[in-house]
């Protein structure tokens, strides 16, 4: 459903992401991981145009996204198909949780308020906070903003979902909820590319974690293979500092 080919990105003269080449299958779970600074969250803010690049070939669901000074007629087509959650939940703070969710469906797809509402319960009871739809995202905790924001997510059906430290602003009680409910939602298949530092959780749903140093793809693998026995020093180190 991604596909990245010699992917260069550079914010004046740094080159943050060098040469990326990126497949990523329908139904497939990637795990991004590497130090502060490395070039996660640029690289998956690609995939779905909130980041320009300056060259290389990148397509999202047969969508081309075409480097910098291009004009990309994809880029509204990809916004609607892929979903993304950020550390900070982003929720509209001036709406109530349903009305989070109900907006997008209602506006870009064209909903009914009713069809909209019915889907976004239906949502709410799946990250497992349906009694909270008619609460303000301040009078929330953090674990229960999170999943509304997850919620919002889907309620636009996309094919494929970016994660972005989802868990990193979050109290350690509440880590816990936010990962249940990404776990659930790759057991039913959805395509998943997530960045994170719980290494626990990428070594039990991710299908292949990818390292990511200075810009460039290290190694990637299948999480026991990328945990237990890393080819690179450079993923030794890492992993060593953080596991
Ligand atoms: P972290 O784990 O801290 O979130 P990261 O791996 O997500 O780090 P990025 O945010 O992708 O790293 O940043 C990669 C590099 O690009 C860093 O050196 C960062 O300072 C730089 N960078 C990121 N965004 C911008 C920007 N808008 N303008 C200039 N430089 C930027
Ligand atoms: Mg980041």
């Amino acid at each position: 459903i991604v596909r990245m080919q010699q992917l260069n990105k550079h914010f004046g003269s740094l080159h943050v992401l060098k040469h990326i080449d990126m497949q990523i299958t329908p139904g497939e779970v990637v795990v991004v991981i590497g130090a502060s600074g490395s070039g996660k969250s640029t690289l998956i803010r690609c995939i779905n145009g909130l980041e320009e690049f300056q060259s290389g070939f990148l397509e999202v669901d047969s969508n081309e996204l075409r480097p910098y000074g291009k004009s990309s007629e994809a880029l509204q087509t990809i916004r609607t198909e892929v979903g993304m959650v950020f550390q900070q939940f982003n929720l509209f703070p001036h709406l109530s949780v349903i009305d989070n969710i109900t907006l997008a469906p209602m506006k870009v797809r064209g909903w009914s308020r009713t069809d909209a509402v019915e889907a976004a319960k239906r949502l709410l009871e799946r990250v497992g906070i349906a009694d909270q739809a008619d609460k303000y995202p301040s009078h929330l905790s953090g674990g229960q903003q999170q999943r509304v924001a997850l919620a919002r997510a889907l309620a636009m059906e996309p094919r494929l979902m970016l994660f972005d430290e989802p868990t990193s602003a979050l109290d350690p009680e509440m880590i816990g909820e936010v990962l249940d409910a990404m776990r659930e939602l790759a057991k039913e298949g959805m395509t998943m590319v997530i960045v994170t530092h719980e290494m626990g959780f990428a070594r039990e749903v991710a299908d292949r974690v990818v390292f990511i140093h200075q810009g460039e793809i290290t190694e990637e693998g299948p999480p026991e293979k990328l945990f237990d026995t890393p080819q690179h020093e450079r993923t030794q180190s890492f992993l060593a500092r953080v596991l």
